[in-house]
């Protein structure tokens, strides 16, 4: 995994600010209670790189704004404001040999329990490698997904992280990439952070909603793509022992982007991905800039 990254500059309390100066108080409730929402933005260079481009800026924002209601902390940022601070920040840390990630956070910096809460949005931007994913080993964890009703996969906070963390650290130890993690009935929730998209019988198939995902912006594309591309897609309950005898498998996320998995709990997943390969190929060519599909919506900066 690559180390946490230094940008120089990060966005914070409406302006750049150096990297060293972005602090957040101790007595905060981002701190105390880690009270905070927040989204990933990939950004991409195009195929012969002459423009640079955000994927989904306007389906994050919405996604932010969604949770930052669901989290009740207040977001007043129009989209208009959001772009312009994205595009701020990008501005001033792209080059030219690498693409972006971008984290825009909104923190609880003041209140109490939720009185008089005030937020502050901040963004951190990371260079990320210009190439495809590497095939992926997972594994299946130990720990739960938990209920809608405890900690709700659909708000993108990140208290909701910590079990991915839990996560992580027990597949780091198996020797797994990254792990998947199943809900209260046993079912296929999502991996650490990114939806499971499974190929059985020429179908795609992803856990609705209600098993416990976040509602993924690369599964909508994915979903998109599929229609444009005549392969059939549905949203269905995934047993374990499904996920254990599917033909192709994948996480799907923006910064896992389209991970194939090759290993599966340490045994081989088969070699050939067709459908995979054609998914895959056209979302990189959409994101890259090379071929143009409605479901791939790009901010040039
Ligand atoms: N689940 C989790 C837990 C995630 O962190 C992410 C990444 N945001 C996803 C799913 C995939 O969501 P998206 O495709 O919108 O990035």
């Amino acid at each position: 995994m690559a180390p946490l990254q230094k940008p120089p500059y990060v966005y914070m309390n409406g302006h750049i600010t150096a990297w060293d100066d972005a602090k957040i108080h101790v007595g905060s409730e981002a701190l105390i209670r880690g009270i905070s929402v927040f989204e990933g933005i990939k950004g991409y260079w195009s195929y012969d790189n002459r423009e640079f481009a955000l994927l989904a800026l306007r389906e994050h924002f919405d996604r932010l704004a969604r949770s930052a209601l669901l989290q009740v902390l207040p977001f007043s940022t129009s989209y208009e404001d959001f772009q312009e601070a994205c595009l701020m920040l990008v501005r001033k840390l792209l080059t030219k040999e690498r693409d972006l990630w971008l984290r825009p956070t909104l923190f609880a910096v003041e209140g109490h329990w939720g009185l008089d809460t005030v937020t502050d949005l901040v963004i951190t931007c990371y260079h990320q490698d210009k190439k495809k994913p590497d095939p992926i080993g997972i594994g299946i964890s130990t720990w739960q997904r938990p209920l809608d009703t405890g900690l709700p996969a659909r708000i993108k906070s990140a208290a909701n992280y910590q079990i991915g963390r839990l996560a992580r650290i027990e597949g780091r130890r198996q020797g797994f990439d990254d792990m998947i993690l199943l809900n209260q009935w046993g079912r296929v929730a999502e991996a650490t952070g990114s939806c499971v998209i499974m190929v059985r019988g020429g179908r795609i198939a992803t856990p609705p909603f209600f098993e416990g995902c976040l509602e993924s912006i690369t599964v909508n594309i994915v979903e998109s793509l599929c229609r444009s591309l005549g392969i059939p897609f549905e949203r269905k309950p995934i047993d374990r022992t499904e996920l254990l005898i599917a033909d192709e498998l994948a996480l799907a996320g923006t910064l896992m982007e389209l991970g194939v998995v090759n290993r599966l709990e340490g045994r081989k997943m088969p070699s050939s991905t067709p459908f995979l390969d054609r998914i895959t190929d056209e979302y990189w060519a959409c994101a890259r800039g090379m071929r143009q599909n409605g479901a791939v919506r790009l901010t040039l900066v």
